[in-house]
């Protein structure tokens, strides 16, 4: 195979590896977005020319990496992966660009992160496969101009809001990714198990994927969970008592929701009287990081309408006493 991995990311997803669909065929859910790519796929491949330049954004853990990966996988070509993070200048991407072959995969995860300086650098990479490199300094100053190989740069970010219009714009196709439906999860969820050999019932996977907070990466996450504690505790089979017990005891609720997701929502309402705040003080307040509730507590959050975000910061709702089972405050009387 013609195929080649260079990355300079930390193997922190190593885990996931196993798990990580090959091929665009065995991805599941995201039907509209996966008809749209799937076009350009076969569209690039028959013309025999290069994709366009992808943009994907969404939270964490819902498969942007995974359509960068398969997507080279499916077209035969070669793929490099970096971190936007680590791009701290022109010169770190430099080999990135003189190593793409015509027609590979450039993935940029985190694209949000990377610099001005090398944002600005890849836009006559991106518009015109060309770059300028700048030799020497002072009155030795000249540049050089050189011309890449027409290559696909795939780029993944949690918001889009991040990226810089220029930038946005240089993508032929923008592609949002939203949470799985359970029937999607409980699919892999099945899927999953029969990979890491884990005999599940059909109400042990749709447990499990209920509790997932419509993310693929968590329900593996959990799935992996639940099977040691079946090895450990009972026969190894999963049951939904079974899964329900194992994700009790980490302390994942019937919804899914984790403990940081709880502490989140309790202290919105024992500290801030229920809002609205603003998310900087709630994350001073349980001591997180404002972007770790932006981009992972507060998205799925919105989306069960266990929060609302207003321009005078965040406030839970009644769902959310509802499920927290505390008794909302009174409203002052008239
Ligand atoms: P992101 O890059 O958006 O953070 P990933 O692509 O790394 O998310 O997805 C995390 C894991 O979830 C993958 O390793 C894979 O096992 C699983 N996954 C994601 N999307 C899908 C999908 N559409 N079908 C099956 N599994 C998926």
């Amino acid at each position: 195979s013609r195929e080649t991995i260079l990355s300079n990311k930390p193997e922190a997803k190593d885990d996931d590896q196993s798990l990580r669909p090959q091929h665009m065929r065995e991805m599941v859910g995201q039907r509209a977005v996966f008809e749209r790519l799937e076009i350009a796929v076969d569209a690039s491949r028959k013309r025999n020319e290069p994709l366009g330049h992808i943009l994907l954004d969404g939270p964490p853990g819902l498969g942007k990496t995974t359509f960068a990966t398969v997507i080279p996988r499916d077209l035969g070509v070669s793929l490099q992966i970096a971190s936007g993070a680590a791009l701290a200048a022109p010169k770190d991407i430099i080999p990135y660009l003189t190593n793409a072959e015509e027609g590979s995969v450039l993935f940029i995860d985190e694209i949000h992160r990377l610099p001005k300086s090398v944002e600005e650098f890849l836009y006559p990479a991106m518009e015109d496969f060309r770059i300028d490199i700048a030799l020497g300094e002072g009155v030795n100053a000249r540049t050089i101009n050189m011309t890449l190989r027409h290559f696909t740069l795939i780029g993944a970010t949690t918001r889009t809001g991040l990226l810089s219009a220029p930038m946005r714009d240089r993508f032929q196709m923008r592609e949002h990714l939203d949470f799985y439906s359970v029937e999607e999860l409980t699919e892999i969820v099945r899927r999953n198990a029969r990979k890491l050999n884990v005999d599940v019932t059909d109400d042990g996977a749709e447990e499990i994927a209920g509790r997932s907070r419509g993310t693929p990466r968590l329900a593996n996450n959990r799935l992996r969970w639940v099977r040691d504690y079946a090895t450990s505790k009972a026969d190894g089979r999963v049951n939904r008592d079974l899964a329900c017990a194992a994700l009790d005891m980490q302390g994942i609720d019937n919804q899914g929701l984790d403990p940081q997701d709880r502490r989140y929502l309790e202290t919105i309402i024992s500290i801030y009287g229920g809002g609205p705040v603003g998310v900087e003080a709630i994350a001073h307040t349980i001591n997180t990081a404002p972007d770790t509730l932006i981009d992972d507590v507060e998205p799925y959050l919105l989306r069960r309408g266990l929060v609302i975000r207003s321009p005078r910061g965040r406030r839970v709702t009644q769902a959310t006493y509802d499920h927290l089972g505390i008794q909302p405050p009174e409203p002052p009387s008239p």
